[in-house]
């Protein structure tokens, strides 16, 4: 997902160009708002962390682009490619350190592994959406 913050800021093009230019290749890409159901959902593994509520109401903040990438190795490249969670912390050349505000407001998610790519990839997309 590009996130609320960074569409509103105007960053997704330039977010999606570095997400070409190293490789990885579009399957399925849209515009799209959670609600805060939906964005709870979504979350749900976060439910215990303090910070649960504040990123529900984030995540549903306002439109955001849902994508399916596809690339060997995908996950774990795609989680280099945009740095760290907390953008301070974030190499250089990576998404978050260009374009994220904060560690709660950090313009991209990434899927942290192949099964929640799956499960994430389902929630927004059917099949007649991949390419
Ligand atoms: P990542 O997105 O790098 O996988 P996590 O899975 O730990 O990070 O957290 C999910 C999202 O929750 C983060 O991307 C960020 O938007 C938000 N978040 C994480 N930690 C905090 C925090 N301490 N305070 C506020 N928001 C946070
Ligand atoms: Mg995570």
């Amino acid at each position: 997902m590009i996130k609320p913050e960074a569409v509103a800021a105007g960053h997704a093009g330039k977010i999606i160009d570095m997400i070409i230019d190293n490789g990885f290749r579009v399957v399925a890409i849209k515009l799209t708002r959670l609600s805060r159901q939906e964005a709870g959902i979504f979350y749900e593994v976060h439910k215990e962390r303090p910070f649960y509520g504040e990123l529900v109401d984030y995540m549903a903040s306002g439109p955001i682009y849902a994508a399916i990438l596809e690339k060997d190795n995908a996950v774990e490249d795609f989680r280099k490619l945009i740095g760290a969670t907390d953008p301070s912390q974030a190499d250089e050349g990576t998404i978050r350190k260009r374009f994220a505000e904060s560690k709660a407001k950090n313009a991209v998610h990434g899927s942290d592994s192949n099964d929640n790519a799956e499960i994430e990839s389902n929630f927004f997309f059917s099949g007649r959406e991949r390419f």
